[in-house]
């Protein structure tokens, strides 16, 4: 544990969260993932948070993060406080890594990814005791608290196998950015959130960052990964496969489409009501308890600007 950070905040009121990576603009997949975590944000009487998840900076595309909050805006979802931008946080996870390294928790790795394939694909602690120089190589965390299963609040019980639980994990890398794995735990952290709602594609990635948490603070927040929207089978919506981005001129078709994704039984007639109208009628009906289940749901953009939902795995 952390002397800067503790789980106090857990027990804390509601706070959630959305944090896209502002790598192009805002399409109907991020609209559910968005729409879903303020919708669950506000029935609690949460606070509700935006991050943009600017790290990745190889990716990030100039303007994309303006475009996506002006979106946000055009929805109706409002976020407090100011919004959060990893790419001004290099202290802040540069402090964590320092103590986690004094900890002695942190050692240099010169593993490329073709010799870990040709050791089977998982990190098998070869560079734990080699000492070698941090200048030109990865760094990884040794792993103390492994975690083999966890209970996400819609998609159940996940289990992970014991090689990839217990895998020390990069936390920088040899390029010099912090990894995924590590900003988001400590934004998390720093902006207590107690709850995150968020796609299904990031479930995968949670045991992992459930184990940073315990590592950092003792204890974890709520995970509820939704439904993720896919072109196909296996495919996320995305910008390489032609995902549209949504129109901020006229919200209300998309917006009404995404809560009928989530599974809310919205009248025809709503689509031509105001957007806030159609907030406030979303949060009388919202409950996380009455989401679809599914890992992915199809969806297809019709000729005449309707989406079509197809609920593929259970
Ligand atoms: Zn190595």
């Amino acid at each position: 544990m952390l002397p800067q950070f503790n789980s106090d905040y857990l027990s804390g009121s509601y706070r959630g969260r959305f944090a896209p990576s502002p790598s192009g603009a805002l399409h109907f997949g991020s609209l559910i993932a968005a729409l879903a975590s303020y919708l669950d944000a506000k029935i609690n009487h949460g606070q509700w948070l935006v991050r943009m998840e600017d790290i990745d900076t190889p990716r990030v595309v100039a303007g994309a993060a303006d475009e996506i909050l002006r979106t946000l805006d055009a929805y109706g979802l409002h976020w407090d406080g100011e919004v959060v931008y990893q790419s001004q946080r290099h202290d802040l996870y540069q402090d964590v890594l320092a103590q986690l390294s004094a900890a002695d928790l942190i050692y240099p790795c010169s593993c490329t990814r073709k010799a870990l394939k040709q050791r089977g694909g998982i990190y098998d602690n070869h560079c734990r005791a080699r000492q070698l120089s941090p200048e030109g190589n990865a760094l990884r965390l040794t792993q103390t608290q492994p975690v083999y299963s966890f209970t996400d609040l819609l998609q159940g019980e996940v289990q992970l196998s014991n090689a990839l639980a217990e895998e020390d994990y990069i936390v920088k890398r040899r390029d010099d950015l912090f990894a995924y794995q590590l900003v988001v735990v400590v934004d998390d952290i720093d902006q207590q959130i107690t709850r995150i709602v968020r796609g299904a594609d990031l479930l995968e990635p949670t045991a992992r960052q459930i184990s940073l948490f315990r590592q950092l603070i003792g204890d974890a927040p709520d995970y509820a990964h939704v439904s993720l929207a896919v072109a196909q089978p296996g495919f996320k919506l995305s910008k390489q496969n032609h995902a549209p981005a949504i129109d901020n001129t006229r919200p209300q078709p998309a917006l009404c489409a995404a809560l009928r994704f989530l599974g809310l039984p919205v009248p025809d007639e709503l689509q031509h009501d105001s957007v806030p109208t159609i907030l406030r009628w979303a949060e009388q009906q919202f409950t996380l308890q009455a989401l679809p289940r599914h890992r992915e749901i199809q969806v297809s953009l019709l000729n005449d600007g309707h989406y079509d939902f197809t609920r593929l795995t259970a």
